[in-house]
């Protein structure tokens, strides 16, 4: 009897450490990403790690960098053990920073290893093991950049082009103003690779303007050069536009029904000529972030013929209701007024981006000439081209109009440089695009 109880309690006493062993015996390996992925140590390059494991918890953990030969130790840590698989470490967050050149190494290939163990009892207590060797690239200095473009005059609410050459890899450059960023395009001329940013100077740009070329590699090393420029002073009319009760109407009539609009003539109006514009602009602002990588268009824009300007670019409009001003807002394009359902043609070869309603624009067609050169034609009655389609110089794309916030039959005209509206009198002026872009380009071997 005694007997029987002794082989349960021995039983026992044996089964307890055999399952326990069998249950910190598991395969599943430490799970490890880097965030975000890392394919480049910088000068000083900041490295994230989200380090877990589910099940037998963590046990150690190992980062280094080697080349050469040489091995360097980043980050190695080791975990307290427990009894209970709870009280142990299951998630860990590395937020370490690499300075290259101060632990001994030079620019080129490198290995980076990170091996985390847990605390599993596979493989005689040594653990589920992840091992990551990884090829990276040690890139301490700045891209190096050379201005080919000898100097750049310029105007208040014009345009820009600058070219350069930068001698490695690169992940983006281009003109920096204040929060405004213009991108430049790896172009071949003459064999030559070359960059091309086009850029604008807004016309509400606060003075002094400054303006920095900025090249960055894959590193997040910064380059940012200053290069010879003069921004000339420009003086943009002033309007004053009279709200007629027939006008606000008609207004209302259009935009009553959008989405967010109050009630009321005048509130209208002045919804549509704020929240609908800005949105409008944002949209337009979307619409021209995504550019063809190539220049298509060649020689001047066309501007409409026989039409007469009726209101010019970066005016500043005072709205009056019934004698009192009611509302202010800068006029970003130029309008043209011919015939009424005039026809309107493509001002340069390009790629239709947009071909749509648009707010307070109404019908509008927006081309996509490339490297971020845009141009733009509002209040149309008719489209007759769809977007992705190419147009040609020249090309029938729709007709005037007066949809949208328009008073009258006419077409509004803008252009765009990397969503911001310029002048568009540059872009129609032979002798402009011969000094600014034709002569630049040859004089790099274009
Ligand atoms: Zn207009």
């Amino acid at each position: 009897m005694l007997r029987k109880y002794l082989y349960k309690f021995v039983l026992i006493i044996l089964l307890v450490p055999t399952i326990w062993v069998l249950f910190q015996l598991e395969f599943e390996k430490p799970s490890l990403k880097f965030i975000p992925d890392i394919k480049y140590i910088g000068k000083i390059q900041p490295l994230s790690i989200d380090i877990s494991d589910r099940k037998t918890g963590l046990r150690k953990i190992y980062v280094g960098i080697g080349q050469n030969g040489k091995d360097k130790t980043i980050h190695s840590q080791s975990f307290p053990y427990s009894l209970l698989r709870k009280d142990r470490v299951h998630q860990v967050n590395l937020n370490l920073e690499i300075e290259p050149r101060t632990l001994g190494f030079r620019d080129g290939e490198a290995t980076l290893t990170v091996s985390v163990k847990d605390y599993s009892l596979k493989g005689f207590f040594r653990g589920n093991h992840t091992l990551i060797k990884r090829k990276i690239i040690v890139d301490t200095l700045p891209p190096h950049l050379t201005v080919l473009t000898s100097f750049h005059y310029l105007n208040r609410g014009g345009s820009g082009l600058i070219i350069y050459k930068i001698h490695e890899e690169i992940a983006r450059s281009g003109v920096k103003m204040g929060d405004l960023f213009f991108p430049g395009f790896k172009g071949k001329l003459s064999q030559k690779e070359v960059y091309l940013a086009y850029f604008a100077v807004p016309h509400n740009v606060s003075s002094p303007v400054r303006i920095d070329l900025v090249a960055k590699d894959y590193a997040g090393n910064e380059t940012v050069v200053e290069f010879p420029y003069h921004v000339r002073k420009k003086i943009f009319m002033k309007d004053k536009i009279r709200l007629s009760e027939d006008f606000l109407s008609k207004v209302k009539a259009r935009f009553a029904s959008k989405l967010g609009s109050p009630d009321g003539p005048l509130d209208i109006f002045l919804w549509v000529n704020g929240r609908l514009r800005s949105q409008n602009h944002q949209r337009i602002f979307e619409i021209c972030s995504k550019t063809h990588q190539e220049q298509l268009w060649d020689g001047p824009f066309l501007r409409m013929k026989r039409s007469k300007p009726m209101a010019g670019y970066a005016g500043k409009r005072t709205y009056y209701y019934r004698g009192k001003p009611v509302d202010r807002q800068v006029h970003l394009g130029v309008d043209l007024a011919s015939t009424a359902h005039s026809p309107v043609e493509a001002a340069n070869n390009g790629i239709v981006a947009f071909a749509d309603d648009l707010g307070i624009y109404g019908n509008t067609i927006i081309l996509d000439h490339g490297l971020g050169l845009f141009s733009m034609y509002g209040h149309l009655s008719n489209i007759q081209i769809t977007t992705g389609q190419k147009v040609r110089k020249g090309e029938l794309i729709g007709y005037t109009g007066s949809t949208g916030l328009a008073g009258g039959d006419h077409l509004h005209f803008s252009m765009i440089v990397s969503g911001v509206f310029v002048n568009p009198i540059e872009w129609w002026d032979k002798h402009w695009i011969q000094d600014n872009v034709v002569t630049k380009l040859r004089n790099v071997g274009g």
